[in-house]
């Protein structure tokens, strides 16, 4: 078990959303000071950089860093610069009746903003998508999401495994990844005419790879609030590489 240690002045400027998030240390996230493994030890302390407006979580060991807000000059443009990591994961979820092809994204770092005291913390993602058009979520019920904020999933399987790519409205890169699909995945997006994109912090990668284990973390984070959604064509990249005899 580790203890998540948050000093007063990190926990003041998070607020009860951003401290949810900084609670929850990243299983494959290393020290900000010396890089190693911050998970399985016993206490991690949490770095919170500031620039600006800007905020960005690090956990570091106890040994490395107390908890603290650091003021980093350049943090956000370097940000940008990398471009903020994503993680998917594909699965079908049943509602009601319906067996629908889902994408789960979130971000590997937890990267929340906010615009001074006292106003809203959220992921970085969430805040994206919602000016897309998301849907709020406020659990997986009998009905799938309904706002179709102009997303869409290529899929080039002509990898193996499939490579991802999910471009916003604006047709810019919201990420890319290759992931393992479940069979019927893409035979069911092409039945319902897309995919239902989940955006927010889910922690998929941290249940392993049984599909009713990931089901199961997606409907509590659905159940939380901490998600939001919408729906995205689905479009396989015709195979570039064959060549016709
Ligand atoms: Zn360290």
């Amino acid at each position: 078990m580790t203890a998540v240690v948050v000093a007063p002045e990190v926990g003041a400027l998070l607020g009860p959303e951003g401290l949810a998030l900084a609670e929850r240390v990243p299983a494959d996230q290393g020290c900000a000071v010396c890089g190693r493994e911050v998970a399985g030890v016993p206490v991690v302390h949490v770095v919170l950089v500031v620039d600006g407006s800007y905020r960005r979580l690090a956990w570091v060991h106890a040994w490395c860093a107390a908890s603290a807000v650091v003021e980093v000059p350049g943090a956000a443009d370097a940000a940008r610069a990398d471009g903020v990591a994503l993680a998917f994961t594909a699965l079908l979820v049943s509602y009601g009746s319906h067996v629908v092809p889902v994408l789960a994204c979130e971000t590997l770092r937890p990267v929340v903003t906010c615009d001074g005291p006292g106003s809203e913390h959220a992921d970085v993602l969430v805040l994206g998508a919602l000016a897309d058009g998301a849907e709020l979520v406020a659990g997986l019920g009998a009905d799938p999401p309904r706002a179709r904020p102009g997303w869409l999933v290529l899929v080039d399987d002509a990898h193996d495994p499939p490579l991802l790519v999910i471009l916003d409205v604006r047709a810019e890169r919201l990420g890319e990844g290759s992931l393992v699909l479940p069979d019927g995945w893409t035979a069911a997006a092409e039945r319902v005419g897309g995919c239902v994109l989940y955006l927010g912090p889910a922690a998929l990668a941290d249940v392993g790879e049984n599909p009713l284990a990931r089901a199961a973390a997606l409907r509590t984070a659905a159940a939380g609030g901490r998600l939001v959604a919408g729906v995205a064509g689905v479009r396989r990249i015709p195979n570039r590489l064959t060549t016709e005899a």
